[in-house]
């Protein structure tokens, strides 16, 4: 075996040549006293791109979403959101456990944003009875949902009905930017959709490090207070920027080229085991595979697979993720095909039946 196709997930790419040297000429400063160029720069190239006032660097998407949910809940209030949502399930129980924030969810098929759900289970003004809710968080793409994309019709209905009511919306677009290659929906409408908004260069963009909040300025004066409070202020990481600004001008139109690669693979798999996935829900750069249908459990599936080069990642007992990333080239996505087309079109292999 000597192609491995390591489709974990996105995190796994590594620096470029071209990224490094980017980085090595970084101008910086120190960043706690807002004085490093180059952070300055990403953060204001990144409000533009997605119509927004301002924009503040962070280490990770997770501490980007917490800030931002922190800016509209405190102790005690409420945020909203699917059962799938990263900010509820990988997140380690943050916005309990560092802003004594409480949620709720409903169930989402997918990941997909259903607005209806969405607003009957929104209690704008619960009074001294019910737990008044601050914010809905959405999810685009959504991650455990298998890369799902949520039309900007329902994101600005469900902005319009929010605001409505005085309440707010926080958008984790750890992969907008998968979105908006997929739909060619401009990023500043993705941005107008919420108040604020999380994205991550260290994902299919491909950079090392680094996320970044965007909303008014306003917010963004606060989030710089609880970013330092959570332990997240940074010095001289103009070198960091410096990698997110080239994965902004390199990396993200060939985003299509991990679309393309992911879908490809999922019609290499339902052509021969179609209970296993439906075409039309690969969205995006993930590809998430029933393998239950096919007779498998995802830990045998995955570990049977990898035998053969070809690594995922099991998200429940039955489901298996596989991602498409930069590091992912055309000769690795053929093998993966291959592997995970002969694995589950021979049923009575795996584990138990669904
Ligand atoms: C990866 C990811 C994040 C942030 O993750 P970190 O590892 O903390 O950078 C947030 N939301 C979603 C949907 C993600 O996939």
């Amino acid at each position: 075996m000597s192609l491995v196709a390591d489709l974990r997930s996105d995190t796994l790419t590594r620096p470029t040549r071209a990224m490094r040297e980017a980085m090595l000429d970084a101008a910086v400063g120190d960043d706690v006293y807002a004085e490093d160029p180059t952070v300055a720069v990403l953060e204001q190239r990144v409000a533009d791109l997605l119509g927004h006032e301002a924009a503040l660097f962070f280490p990770t998407g997770s501490m980007a979403n917490q800030v931002g949910l922190r800016l509209h809940a405190g102790p005690g209030q409420e945020i909203i959101t699917d059962h799938l949502a990263h900010v509820l399930r990988a997140e380690l129980g943050a916005a309990a456990a560092l802003s004594g924030i409480s949620t709720r969810s409903w169930v989402a098929e997918r990941g997909q944003l259903d607005v209806d759900t969405a607003l009957a289970v929104m209690v704008p003004d619960g009074g001294a009875y019910q737990v008044s809710t601050a914010c809905v968080v959405v999810e685009n793409t959504h991650n455990f949902g298998g890369g799902t994309i949520q039309p900007i019709e329902d994101l600005r209905r469900l902005r319009d009905a929010t605001s409505e009511v005085g309440v707010g919306v926080h958008l984790d677009g750890a992969r907008l930017w998968n979105a908006h290659v997929a739909t060619g929906v401009p990023l500043s409408d993705y941005g107008a959709s919420a108040d604020t908004v999380s994205v991550c260069l260290s994902k299919g963009l491909g950079a090392p490090v680094g996320s970044l909040l965007v909303a008014s300025a306003e917010r963004i004066d606060r989030a710089r207070v609880w970013r330092k409070r959570f332990g997240g202020g940074m010095r001289q990481v103009g070198i960091l920027a410096a990698a997110g600004l080239h994965a902004l001008d390199h990396h993200l139109d060939r985003l299509a080229q991990d679309h393309a690669r992911t879908r490809h693979t999922g019609q290499r798999v339902a052509e021969v085991a179609p209970g296993v996935v439906d075409p039309a829900n690969v969205h995006t750069n993930i590809l998430v595979l029933d393998v239950g249908a096919a007779g498998w459990s995802a830990p045998d599936l995955i570990a049977a697979a990898g035998e053969r080069g070809v690594r995922g990642y099991p998200t429940g007992p039955w489901h298996a993720r596989f991602v498409w990333h930069l590091d992912i080239d055309d000769a690795m996505t053929e093998h993966a095909g291959e592997v995970l087309a002969d694995l589950l079109a021979h049923r009575d292999r795996g584990g138990e039946p669904a």
